[in-house]
């Protein structure tokens, strides 16, 4: 399969072939079609390194509107490492397409985001923390989301944000596409889903094989 196969646009296949991506792996050949031709929701079981990036942020890019300054989705990691590598990917598939992306995440003085935001972008990723801080200084609105991702979803459980998951799902439209990543699926993962997706679709995409 191509990734001109998957009705992605122009602007965006120039993008990733500089980038020297040839062809689609397996997770985006699952996910991107999903994305662009359903609005329900999707579970996808999914390891890091398997291309999980691409994945939703293509699909993401190819349907947000460039031209409406709207958070019109947010993406949100267990850590400002991945925000921060999330947010470059976001503006390297993006590059061909006016389209703002701004991390958000703990760790850095406030005072940078703030500016950063004085622009609306199109586009969060974001820890969770650091986004209700800037929510609650009226700084973040989410009431226009229409993508939602969570990336290592098993990961932010781990490191204690099932609290601040609730309170941001609360502040999000319910009519909103949600994609939920995780490398493993215990209880808690499967009681977000149940709770805060619409019957969600699942996928597993097999890890590498690796030779031991
Ligand atoms: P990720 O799991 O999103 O962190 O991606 C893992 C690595 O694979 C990153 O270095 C990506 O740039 C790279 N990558 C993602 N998709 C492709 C593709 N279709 N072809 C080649 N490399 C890719």
């Amino acid at each position: 399969m191509t990734f001109k196969e998957l009705n992605l646009k122009e602007e965006i296949l120039s993008a990733i072939e500089e980038l020297g991506f040839e062809s689609p792996m397996p997770v985006q050949e699952k996910v991107i079609p999903f994305m662009l031709e359903n609005d329900a929701d999707l579970v996808a079981l999914a390891q890091t390194g398997t291309g999980k990036t691409a994945a939703f942020g293509l699909p993401i890019l190819n349907m947000i509107d460039p031209n409406l300054k709207q958070v019109q989705a947010l993406v949100l990691s267990p850590t400002r490492e991945l925000c921060i590598q999330i947010s470059n990917d976001l503006k390297n598939f993006s590059k061909f397409q006016k389209t703002r992306v701004v991390p958000v995440y703990g760790g850095e003085d406030i005072r940078t985001q703030l500016k950063q935001l004085d622009s609306t972008p199109q586009i969060i990723v974001a820890t969770p923390g650091r986004l209700i801080d800037l929510i609650d200084r009226g700084k973040i609105k989410l009431e226009n989301i229409r993508y939602l991702v969570l990336d290592e979803a098993d990961e932010m459980l781990k490191l204690g944000f099932m609290d601040d998951l609730e309170v941001i799902f609360e502040a999000m439209p319910a009519s909103r596409q949600s994609v939920l990543f995780s490398a493993t699926l215990p209880h808690s993962i499967r009681a977000i889903a149940e709770k805060h997706l619409r019957e969600p679709q699942h996928i597993k995409i097999a890890s590498k094989t690796r030779l031991s």
